[in-house]
């Protein structure tokens, strides 16, 4: 996608503060951090969101979990962490690139969801 903003981050055509690369992932901090840790993990290809996902993206999807611990234990959240995926409208995501927020620190991160 060319002028989708992750790709290009992806890519090196914007600049980011990346935490973690391999020929799957990109990973960066969150340029307006929720908590104290706060990175992207994203698939390299362009998938839009979970919602547009399929079982082809089986691996991929399997892989953004499987590095979140690393991610989070060497950026100071040694202790847990939490993962969140933004889907669609509902979920209210802004950015139109599948990504995982891995966000923690030394505190506890707050309640899951404000009740309604
Ligand atoms: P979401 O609401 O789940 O789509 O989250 C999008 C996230 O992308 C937000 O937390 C933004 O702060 C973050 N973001 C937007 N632009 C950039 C950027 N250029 N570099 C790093 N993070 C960004
Ligand atoms: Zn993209």
């Amino acid at each position: 996608m060319d002028n989708c903003l992750f790709c290009r981050i992806a890519l090196g055509e914007i600049p980011s503060r990346k935490v973690y690369a391999d020929e799957d992932l990109f990973a960066f901090h969150d340029i307006n951090p929720a908590r104290p840790l706060h990175i992207l993990v994203i698939p390299r290809r362009h998938i839009t969101s979970l919602a547009t996902s399929t079982e082809a993206d089986t691996l991929v999807l399997g892989r953004m979990l499987a590095v979140a611990n690393r991610l989070a234990t060497e950026n100071g959240s040694p202790d847990g962490f939490r993962v969140i995926i933004n889907t669609g409208r509902i979920g209210q995501q802004e950015v139109q690139h599948l990504h995982a927020h891995i966000v923690g620190g030394p505190d506890p991160v707050g309640p899951m969801l404000k009740r309604v």
